[in-house]
């Protein structure tokens, strides 16, 4: 096992994955910008750098200062967390070379499901229903129009390297396709310095359903069950729990199989999301996450595992210790996501915290690395807090979560818990009765 774990990441994930490590007898370095000095994770950790200027491009996206961190701390591995170098290929190749363990899939892997053409061909060789589409990339606005043709209207254009919601747009029609195919091109482009493209048919009604595996190296592949994440505001997550109130356990046991066969298939190891649109009772794969999820804590609390903890195990070349058959799911499990922004406008709302109150009591978890006096920097994503409720039932987790949304208190700038509140209160979310497009229309689209 490790002795010495560099965290090359901030906020909640990063005092997550540091949680634990100390569980485990690892010791942590914290990386940090100028920005984050006060951080809890900085706090916590038993040692910490500082990497570079706030702006995450000098420092949590710099894997050059990030490895001399870990070479001059002797860390021996590195957990990515999510979002910044977490889907780097190149990065995780950097770690490899330098004798350093990457705590995550192969570089091939990240590399494969980071161009979202090549992975909806992949997992089709592999025996997974994906969107219907175009075939491969459309390079221009004619292709794109004969392509829309074969898929029928309304249609996605969606950039391959696309990831948090950016580089999509929807056409209803060959006039729409014109202009939406230069708007995702442009927005990809920007994005990710790639305007490759491709089509999708767009669906009306899905739900997103995603199902989280583990792989260690040793061939052993298993499901976590799925978590329902189709409460979204611009494709991004709001509101995320397990088991989803829309599958049984047919559909449910059906596509936890599809998605370990074609793990297996494709070699694939550690943790992992495949991630569909579910639709008239029919699975369409859309895209591969090959890193730990934010919302991955409703997955622990239904099975009682601890899914950082499988990371590391499986990185320093540990058997997983359970089998499919020895997975257990108890309960009903909600995440709310807590963003510093006006909860009608979305507009971010960076500042200091006055005053600090955490729910608390049986089933309630809160993964946070706020605390009364903290600054929340403008430099990063405004999610600064998750809340994750379980309850035996569905209706217990909701009435435990509306009693835990009621006690947070963030003092001093604005939070989403007023929308939350208002979310689990409406009888469609009472109900289970909510598709992808269901939030965009409750907020009236957002700022
Ligand atoms: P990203 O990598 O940017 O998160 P995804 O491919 O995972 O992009 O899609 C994000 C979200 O966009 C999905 O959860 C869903 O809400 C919406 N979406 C993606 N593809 C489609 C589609 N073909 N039809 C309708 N909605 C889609």
């Amino acid at each position: 096992m490790f002795e010495k774990v560099l965290i090359a990441n901030r906020g909640e994930i990063a005092l997550r994955i540091h949680r634990a490590c100390q569980e485990m007898g690892i010791a942590t370095v914290a990386v940090h910008s100028t920005a984050d000095s006060d951080a809890m994770h900085v706090r916590l950790a038993d040692e910490s750098v500082c990497i570079g200027p706030a702006a995450a491009a000098g420092s949590y996206l710099n894997g050059a200062a990030i490895m001399s961190a870990a070479t001059i701390s002797g860390a021996d591995a590195i957990h990515p967390g999510y979002g910044f170098l977490a889907e780097n290929a190149d990065f995780a190749e950097m770690v490899e070379a330098h004798g350093i363990v990457f705590i995550g899939p192969s570089p091939d892997h990240i590399r494969l499901m980071g161009d979202k053409i090549a992975a909806k061909k992949a997992v089709t060789e592999a025996g997974i229903p994906v969107v219907p589409g175009s075939d491969g990339p459309v390079e221009d606005a004619a292709a794109a129009l004969e392509a829309a043709r074969a898929i029928g209207y309304p249609v996605l254009v969606k950039a391959a390297a696309g990831g948090g919601g950016r580089g999509m747009s929807v056409a209803q029609s060959e006039d729409d396709l014109k202009s939406a195919f230069g708007l995702a091109r442009g927005e990809a482009e920007a994005a990710f310095g790639s305007g490759v493209v491709y089509l999708e048919k767009y669906l009306t009604r899905p739900r997103h359903i995603e199902i989280q595996i583990v792989a260690d190296n040793h061939g052993n592949v298993v499901h976590l069950g799925e978590r329902d994440c189709s409460l979204q505001r611009r494709h991004q997550k709001a509101v995320e729990e397990a088991p989803s109130p829309a599958l049984n356990d047919d559909s449910r046991q059906r596509i936890g199989h599809i998605a370990v066969d074609a793990v297996r298939h494709l070699g694939y190891r550690n943790v992992g999301t495949l991630e569909f649109l579910y639709e008239n009772g029919e699975f369409y794969f859309i895209e591969m996450n090959t890193r730990l999820q934010v919302e991955h804590p409703v997955t622990e609390m239904v099975c009682g595992l601890d899914l950082v903890r499988e990371m590391v195990r499986i990185a320093s070349g540990a058997a997983l210790a359970f089998a499919q058959e020895n997975v257990r799911f108890t309960g009903h499990a909600i995440e709310c996501r807590i963003n510093a922004e006006n909860p009608d406008t979305f507009q971010p709302s960076p500042g200091r915290i006055t005053d600090y109150h955490a729910p608390g009591g049986l089933g309630v978890r809160v993964d946070s690395a706020l605390y009364s006096g903290y600054t929340v920097p403008s430099h990063y994503d405004s999610l600064i807090s998750k809340l994750i409720v379980h309850g035996n039932n569905r209706n217990e987790c909701i009435m435990r979560l509306r009693r835990a949304l009621g006690e947070y208190v963030i003092g001093g700038l604005e939070t989403t818990i007023a929308l939350q509140r208002r979310i689990i209160a409406e009888p469609d979310f009472l109900n289970g009765d909510y598709d992808i497009h269901w939030l965009e229309k409750f907020v009236g689209g957002g700022a």
